[in-house]
C-alpha cells in the first residue's frame, strides 16, 4: 500500500499533529492525566477514537475518562454515562500521530500470518 498525499493534504496532517501536540503539552501543563485509548493505532486495539484523549486530573483512580467514554490502561473502552460527563477544553483532530501512522502501514503491509492482532 502506498500513500501519495497531495501537498494540501500533507500540510493539513502536519497542522493538525502540530495542534495536537501543543493541547496535549497545554493539558498535561494543567494537570490534566491526558492518557489516550489508542496507543499503537493497530485495528482492534481498542474500540476508541484517536482524538480522545482523558479529561481527569493526573494521578486520579480508576479508568480514564473523555466525557461518557471510560477505558482501562491498555485501552479497552466502553460506555459508561454519567450525570455531567467531563471533557478536556481543547479538542484534538482525529490525527495519527507519525508513529501511529507508521503501525498502521506496517499492519497492512505485514502478511494475515504475521499480524500482531
Ligand atoms: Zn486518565
Amino acid at each position: 500500500m502506498t500513500l501519495n498525499l497531495t501537498f494540501a493534504a500533507l500540510a493539513r496532517l502536519t497542522v493538525h499533529r502540530i495542534q495536537n501536540r501543543w493541547r496535549d503539552l497545554l493539558a498535561i501543563l494543567h494537570g490534566y492525566c491526558n492518557d489516550r485509548p489508542i496507543k499503537l493505532n493497530i485495528p482492534g486495539e481498542s474500540g476508541g477514537y484517536l482524538h480522545w484523549r482523558c479529561a481527569l486530573k493526573r494521578g486520579h483512580d480508576g479508568k480514564h475518562r473523555s466525557r461518557n467514554a471510560v477505558w482501562n490502561d491498555s485501552g479497552k473502552v466502553s460506555h459508561e454515562p454519567i450525570q455531567r460527563p467531563t471533557g478536556q477544553p481543547w479538542e484534538r483532530a482525529c490525527t495519527p500521530t507519525i508513529r501511529q501512522a507508521r503501525n498502521l502501514r506496517r499492519w497492512h503491509e505485514a502478511p494475515v500470518s504475521r499480524r500482531t492482532r
